[in-house]
């Protein structure tokens, strides 16, 4: 079934998958708490089971108000060829769906470093017990996907853009057409981007995976995930959410639908926010490097610009100094509040060495490049002025 077609990303993301003609005339799609649903009759039943007829069955296996913003998400990945979309309990769970999806024993995937540090967990230790192996290589480096690529056995290419803290942003068509020449699929993890600022289905990849608790939501109160693909396959991982049973719940969904209304603006603030914080830290004397693909110091800045509409609201920098610098300043800032996650109307701020990677030494932290200066900013839709502002003052010598 073809997406909507509306000419503008902000009316689709009012407007897509919901019905023109309102139920109970109302304005807001009714949330529908229902853990099963009613036949008529036998022969409803059997029109049901023999495929002649659609209809929700049971609640693990679809609901309506999660069914509309599926539809409006597959709307705003990609606009102009038929797609689909699953919700998932959480951004991990969608991973997690599709790997074990499409993951058989005795295979091998191809995952890049940079990343969310929970994937690579998934892989390293439970698909090595069923049997499943990988390899990491270096991020936004598709000849480093092409030279780990085992004939015959790697299935799947995992990689995410932009990385997760330092931003990296790899070739799109070129890893799609590495791996079409050797039949794997492609996954990306795309939360960082969202398809406001990038649609990697239009380059060819697969599937696109999101954590909808971030940008998608926007308002931090709630987790999702989605995974967005051509039908046939997304069908296919329905089926395996089925059996898994890692489904979003009627009300998340809902409150995922509101945050939706509202997609468009915020990310067009949200990559304003970015690129004003992202060059006045680049200015600073106080900063030794900002991480942001906006600015032409970024190593992948090129590839961003031909890739995306705009860079999003993660700011990572490195502060002169060590840890204890890095904590100053952090502590100094009045507007961010201390937290993990991102991409939501508050902006939150978080050094990596203190939250994804405490336990790690110093030296371990450094092996797998979180330096313990570095701080990442996810700028929220506030004033510019105002985040610049309370930049400057935690910057600042005591
Ligand atoms: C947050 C995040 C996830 C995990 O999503 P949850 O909704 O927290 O489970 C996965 N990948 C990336 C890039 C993320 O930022």
């Amino acid at each position: 079934m073809p997406n909507e077609q509306f000419s503008g990303l902000s009316t689709a993301a009012v407007h897509a998958g919901e019905p023109r003609q309102r139920a109970f005339d109302a304005i807001t799609p009714p949330i529908v708490h229902s853990a099963t649903y009613t036949f008529r009759d036998s022969a409803e039943l059997i029109a049901f089971q023999s495929g002649e007829l659609e209809r929700e069955e049971y609640g693990r296996y679809g609901n309506p108000t999660v069914r509309a913003v599926e539809a409006r998400l597959a709307a705003l990945e990609s606009p102009s060829a038929p797609a689909a979309a699953l919700l998932c309990a959480s951004g991990m769970n969608a991973l997690t769906t599709v790997m074990l999806a499409l993951l058989p024993s005795g295979s091998h995937v191809i995952l890049t470093d940079d990343g969310y540090r929970r994937t690579r967990q998934f892989v390293r230790t439970m698909l090595a017990r069923l049997g499943v192996s990988h390899s990491v290589v270096a991020a936004a480096d598709p000849t480093a996907i092409a030279a780990a690529i085992q004939p015959g056995r790697t299935r799947l290419i995992v990689t995410e853009a932009p990385t997760n803290p330092y931003l990296r942003v790899i070739d799109l068509a070129a890893v799609a057409q590495i791996a079409r020449e050797h039949r794997i699929k492609t996954v990306i993890d795309a939360t960082f981007a969202t398809p406001y600022n990038m649609r990697p289905l239009e380059y060819g990849i697969d599937l696109v995976v999101h954590s909808c608790s971030k940008y998608l939501a926007g308002h931090n109160d709630l987790l999702a995930g989605v995974i967005i693909g051509r039908p046939p396959i997304i069908s296919a991982l329905r089926e395996t959410q089925g059996i898994l049973g890692g489904i979003c719940d009627p009300h998340t969904a809902y409150l995922l639908g509101r945050g939706l209304k509202t997609f468009a603006l915020r990310m067009e603030r949200h990559n304003q926010n970015g690129q004003a914080v992202a060059e006045f830290l680049s200015r600073h004397p106080r900063v030794s490097r900002v991480h942001y693909p906006g600015l032409p110091s970024h190593p992948d800045h090129a590839i961003a610009r031909a890739q995306m509409r705009g860079f999003g609201g993660v700011v990572s920098f490195e502060v002169v100094g060590n840890l204890q610098s890095a904590m100053a300043v952090v502590d100094r800032m009045r507007l961010a509040y201390i937290a993990p996650s991102f991409g939501g109307v508050e902006s939150l701020v978080e050094q990596p060495a203190l939250m994804s990677y405490y336990e790690l030494s110093s030296e371990e932290r450094l092996a797998v490049g979180i330096r313990d200066n570095l701080i990442r900013l996810s700028c929220g839709i506030e004033d510019a002025s105002d985040l610049i502002a309370d930049l400057q003052q935690a910057l600042a010598d005591e």
